[in-house]
């Protein structure tokens, strides 16, 4: 159930210094009674460790991100970019966040040692509760990402489960007002007849236009979600399938 679940009214309202602290400063609550004068006296939030921060945004969601595996696998290869991960699960979000600041305090001990260091140091990865089906507008501003993954989804069997399923119609426009132009939706699954829905879905859609194989099979982020989700080991472990279809969100009309 997600009725405890809290979320901001716009993105421009979200606070994502707990989620990032490396890039973002503490946003000020509309209730703080501080004095005005003292945020003038306060230091410019321009510099930690060298990274500036408040100008960076989140531009790759991993949607139900489980266990972290993708995020985690993703972080050093694009130690720039600010990924997150939703989970609706409050348990295994917090495991994510565990392990993610246990990754942040082991790579700011390499720092000046004798081991190399991770790029981005972990500091790029982030992991919050919420339910994807109902919010993702509420975090992200239109063309904010630049990719959003959705790997090994729960299938939702039934037919009449299928409206839960995370990708449909409705869905899908939501998606695509959150991915800029050339931003690309990811998914892999196990289940053959989810990965039909999914690519007939994604294919009808209007925003949508599937990436040739060739330019599929040579992306990085798709050798990452074959291998390195948590999902995506254990079908390996049983010699499961896994199928992947990605889209590219066209240009806007006009
Ligand atoms: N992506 C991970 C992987 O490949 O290892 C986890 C896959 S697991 C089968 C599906 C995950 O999606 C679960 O962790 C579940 O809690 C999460 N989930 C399901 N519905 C969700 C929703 N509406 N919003 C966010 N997460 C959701």
């Amino acid at each position: 159930s997600d009725h405890r679940l809290s979320y901001p009214l716009s993105p421009a309202e979200m606070d994502w210094s707990d989620y990032f602290p490396a890039y973002f400063s503490k946003k000020r609550k509309l209730d703080d009674t501080t004095d005005d004068s003292v945020e003038s006296e306060q230091p410019p939030a321009d510099s930690n460790n060298g990274t500036t921060l408040d100008r960076k945004k989140v531009e790759v969601a991993d949607i139900g991100c489980g266990f972290g595996g993708l995020l985690i696998s993703l972080a050093p290869t694009f130690p720039d970019t600010l990924i997150l991960g939703m989970e609706i699960r409050t348990q295994v979000t917090a495991y994510v966040q565990d392990r993610i600041n246990a990754l942040r305090t082991q790579s700011l001990s390499r720092k000046g040692g004798d081991q190399e260091e991770v790029p981005g140091g972990y500091q790029n990865i982030g992991v919050i509760r919420g339910n994807a089906m109902k919010f993702l507008p509420n975090f992200f501003e239109k063309h904010q990402l630049s990719k959003m993954f959705f790997c090994f989804p729960d299938p939702h069997f039934k037919a009449r489960k299928h409206k839960a399923r995370i990708i449909s119609p409705t869905l899908l426009s939501e998606y695509a007002y959150i991915l800029r132009p050339g931003g690309i939706i990811y998914t892999i699954t196990d289940v053959e007849d989810l990965h039909l829905w999914m690519a007939k879905h994604l294919d009808e859609h209007p925003m949508f236009e599937r990436l040739p194989e060739e330019e599929q099979e040579e992306d990085v982020c798709v050798k990452i979600m074959r291998t390195d989700t948590e999902e995506g080991k254990k079908v390996a472990r049983n010699k499961g399938s896994k199928w992947v279809a990605c889209f590219r969100k066209i240009e806007d009309p006009i």
